[in-house]
């Protein structure tokens, strides 16, 4: 009987070693760098082995392997992943170490290439999380920030990404590389400075009664950031409005725009609104923070109110840079005069450099804007 037992359970560690998980042991962050694609372009050296996908986290069955690297152009053949051994329509490359090329673009970690649900390819970028902030940092804030806005910056990111990674867990990515994620660059993004400060932080994120959660950054709040509540559904102390005078001195401080009707009547109606013209704009209310809550577009026939979210969304958030704005209608046109850049929820980005400026450390940084929240570490 015992013996029976032991050849079980040897079954069993023979079968549950047939495929392993990487995505939940090594704080892994699967990104998305490319979709919808005819092909992908895979280069590496040296060592490495390509096995099938099995769910999104777990490698299957080993597929292909060499110790002199590989260069083939990934495509779909009948449905199928163009490699002989077996077919599959999901597969992970992992080399030994170093980077791999992507289309040309050097990339850490492994590479999962599959076909998605277009009957193209996507292409998810499985890497280490510490590796993942270094290729993110450089496009959020400038590597030449000092040092403890780059570090209070790194956690924010870290803990934002982990927070995605937690809520995706079931799909097949976590994060993509644009921006309505993170943009993410990879080994080219890298910097000295912005390393540095990911090193220094290395494990470090937010955590608000022992969770992680949404850390939202922006690049300047003009005076208050925002609650979260007034955006999303989000109601966590957290991530409430904090008055702040650190971003008085940021370039972003105050924008203006000029846009003519026909182009806001245009991007409108593209957006599913159906108006035959537009002749007046006024906003209806605005909320603690003086952002603008709702807007009033007055056609020849009719009148409709729109939310002063969706109304940045339609307009381009780089045209509308923040919601705290007033409005001078001219002839045929508009004048927007704003402050700030960003949604304005969490870390105002400008007021952390100021802060860390007059000498305030990273803790003081996120203390500030994230009231209430403690920094703790993740496990490795
Ligand atoms: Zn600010």
């Amino acid at each position: 009987m015992k013996n029976i037992i032991k050849i079980l359970f040897f079954c069993f560690l023979i079968l549950s070693g047939a495929s392993s998980s990487f995505a939940d042991k090594e704080n892994i962050i699967r990104v998305l760098v490319l979709d919808d694609a005819q092909e992908a372009d895979i280069f590496l050296r040296g060592s490495y082995e390509i096995r099938s996908l099995v769910g999104n986290k777990s490698s299957g069955t080993v597929l292909g392997k060499g110790r002199k690297g590989i260069h083939k152009r990934f495509e779909l053949e009948g449905g199928f992943l163009n490699i002989t051994s077996a077919k599959t329509d999901a597969l992970i490359i992992i080399p030994r170490k170093g980077l791999f090329y992507l289309n040309n673009r050097p990339l850490k970690g492994s590479v999962v290439i599959k076909r998605n649900k277009f009957s193209k390819l996507s292409v998810i970028n499985y890497i280490n999380i510490e590796d993942y902030i270094k290729g993110v940092l450089f496009h959020e804030v400038s590597h030449r920030w000092p040092i403890e806005s780059l570090k209070a910056q790194a956690i924010a990111t870290r803990t934002y990404a982990l927070y995605h990674a937690q809520m995706n867990k079931d799909k097949d990515y976590d994060v993509s590389s644009d921006i309505y994620s993170q943009v993410y660059g990879g080994k080219n993004s890298e910097r000295y400075r912005t390393n540095k400060a990911v090193r220094l932080t290395t494990g470090l994120v937010l955590f608000y009664e022992g969770k992680i959660f949404p850390t939202y950054f922006h690049a300047t709040c003009a005076g208050k950031t925002e609650d979260a509540n007034q955006l999303w559904d989000i109601n966590l102390p957290c991530l409430k409005s904090v008055d702040c005078l650190f971003c008085v001195g940021s370039p972003h401080f105050k924008w203006e725009k000029n846009i003519i009707f026909s182009q806001i009547l245009d991007k409108l109606n593209a957006a599913g609104y159906n108006l035959e013209s537009l002749e007046d704009i006024q906003i209806i209310e605005r909320n603690n923070s003086n952002r603008v809550k709702i807007l009033l577009l007055k056609s020849n026939k009719e009148e409709l109110s729109i939310s002063g979210k969706h109304f940045r969304q339609i307009m381009d958030p780089k045209e509308i840079r923040s919601l705290n704005f007033s409005l001078e209608i001219n002839e045929g046109s508009v004048d927007f005069f704003g402050f700030g850049w960003g949604h304005g929820v969490g870390m105002c980005q400008w007021g952390a450099y100021f802060m860390s400026k007059q000498g305030y450390k990273y803790q003081s940084i996120l203390q500030f804007y994230y009231s209430g929240a403690e920094i703790g570490k993740i496990k490795n």
